[in-house]
């Protein structure tokens, strides 16, 4: 069985982001941009499955700029055989990446689709989902466990107030919450060895698929200042402001 793992560059998340002065969106020069985390999981659980036996390759695809090869060759240092690079330099929104990535398994029929549960810059939530809707397969959203047997993947997800188990025939998607396992650094040897593996190029108009933006954003706001804390005198003071200042009791 064939695995795609969908990766998207996006701005590291240990960077402080900051909102470009027109309010058009957030300011991309100069920061530093790395592997979604919700997608290095899926990576590491794809690997895990080629590990067990369970999947015959891992191949990770990326929509993106040049520079997000890059985001695929991290992909390869973890240990996938190879890449593909859906080449763009437009915005693509949710539905356009799905229609995209639709495209790209017609060509590659995978067994199975692990993406994450969502990218930690746009926080949409969507793609997986759509993804699923426009092949018609079942989907395992917020995966914490996942369990090949045969023809079929148990999920467990996360659900609000516990885990609730699903039994999806293959092929199906799948998205990645945080505890379905803890990703693996890239050793040495394996960056150098990823630098030999393939990464095939295509592009949105190669692949038939229009990514215009169905979207407009209408303003991005930093979030309001944190104001500085007060040192209160009595527990009957800070019970007073929690009521009176703060209205939250
Ligand atoms: P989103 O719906 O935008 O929050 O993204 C959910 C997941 O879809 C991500 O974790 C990726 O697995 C996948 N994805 C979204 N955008 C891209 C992209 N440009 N390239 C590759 N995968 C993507």
């Amino acid at each position: 069985m064939k695995v795609l793992v969908p990766v998207k560059r996006v701005v590291d998340y240990n960077v402080k982001i900051r909102v470009k002065a027109d309010g058009t969106g957030v300011d991309l020069n100069n920061v530093k941009m790395s592997m979604n985390p919700f997608d290095e999981i899926g990576v590491e659980e794809a690997l895990r499955l080629k590990e067990a036996g369970k999947a015959s390759e891992v191949v990770v695809v990326s929509i993106g700029p040049a520079q997000a090869a890059e985001t695929l060759r991290s992909g390869l240092a973890m240990g996938a055989d190879r890449g593909i690079l859906v080449k763009t330099d437009a915005t693509v929104e949710p539905l356009a990446v799905a229609k995209l990535l639709k495209a790209v398994i017609g060509n590659e029929n995978p067994g199975l689709v692990i993406l994450g549960k969502q990218a930690i810059d746009d926080d949409m939530n969507a793609t997986g989902q759509m993804l699923a809707a426009l092949l018609g397969w079942p989907q395992g959203t917020f995966a914490s466990k996942l369990e090949v047997g045969g023809d079929k993947i148990d999920v467990v997800r996360e659900v609000d107030g516990g885990l609730q188990t699903v039994s999806l025939n293959l092929p199906a998607i799948i998205t990645t919450d945080l505890r379905l396992n803890e990703p693996r650094y890239a050793s040495l040897p394996n960056i150098m060895k990823a630098k030999k593996k393939p990464i095939d190029e295509t592009s949105p108009e190669a692949l038939g698929v229009d990514i215009a933006p169905r979207l407009t954003v209408v303003k991005t706001v930093e979030p309001p200042a944190r104001q500085a804390g007060k040192k209160v005198g009595s527990v009957a003071e800070l019970v007073d402001k929690l009521k009176n200042e703060a209205g939250v009791i």
